[in-house]
């Protein structure tokens, strides 16, 4: 094969795993973001259970505040029961304490309620604690692998734009401008011609271009793309396929 279109296949690999690596190494500040804001989440929720747990248990204390307030009522209102004057005083009173026996029971259903809540509640904020240092953990674990991975990539990446300034050097000057142009322009410079085809554009090369790119002997373009084209020898198929050892069949 021709130097230059070896230089330049090799160069285009090269290229491909650079870009590889540049994409890798760019996501990491978004992916560092992600695993944040899963923790901050995880955070948050756990901050607004318990939350609503303090709210839970303070207004359960008020509802009990509440029940005992009535009941001094209650006890005041049986005392005076023994100094009303009159019959209609004596049911009026009555039906008061009544009606405040009837509050005791409106609050203390009140009281049920919350008292169920705040199970489910307490459960929730004692997992979630439980969970809290190991989700801290894995995060701190996984932003750790990811910068490890990041600065291998980076000094895999330092590592071949070294090894991709030797080898355009090694490249005419007219190879490598063209080179650069069609791999801004197109992504990729370099295709591999496969039965008369560029593999590039997919377009059929003209017989006498494809008889020339099967000597691989000077650098050429495609004409409809302009990528530098480069063609592969097939290996000849074997021509004896190997006899079946013999082992194999006498132990069946
Ligand atoms: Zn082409």
């Amino acid at each position: 094969m021709h130097p230059e279109v070896k230089a330049v296949i090799e160069l285009q690999q090269l290229d491909s795993r650079i870009a590889e690596l540049t994409a890798q190494i760019d996501s990491l500040p978004l992916q560092i973001r992600k695993l944040e804001s899963e923790l901050h989440e995880f955070i948050k929720n756990h901050e607004a259970e318990r939350q609503r747990l303090a709210a839970n248990q303070k207004a359960r204390r008020d509802l009990e505040g509440d029940i005992q307030l009535i009941r001094a009522k209650i006890s005041k209102h049986k005392d005076q029961l023994y100094e009303v004057k009159t019959n209609e005083q004596f049911r009026a009173m009555l039906r008061e304490i009544e009606g405040e026996e009837e509050n005791i029971r409106q609050i203390e259903d009140q009281l049920l309620e919350k008292m169920v809540e705040a199970e489910q509640l307490e459960r929730h904020v004692k997992e979630a604690a439980s969970h809290l240092e190991g989700e801290k953990a894995r995060v701190e674990q996984e932003s750790r692998r990811l910068q490890a991975l990041c600065q291998a990539d980076e000094q895999e990446r330092a590592r071949l734009l070294e090894q991709r300034l030797a080898l355009a050097a090694q490249l005419e000057d007219r190879v490598r401008e063209h080179y650069e142009r069609l791999r801004k322009s197109r992504g990729s410079a370099v295709a591999e011609v496969r039965d008369g085809f560029c593999s590039g554009c997919h377009v059929r090369l003209r017989p006498q271009a494809y008889n020339e790119v099967r000597s691989n002997s000077t650098i050429l373009t495609c004409e409809t793309c302009g990528r530098i084209l480069y063609y592969v020898e097939k290996a000849e198929p074997d021509v004896q396929p190997a006899a079946p050892a013999s082992g194999a069949s006498a132990s069946r």
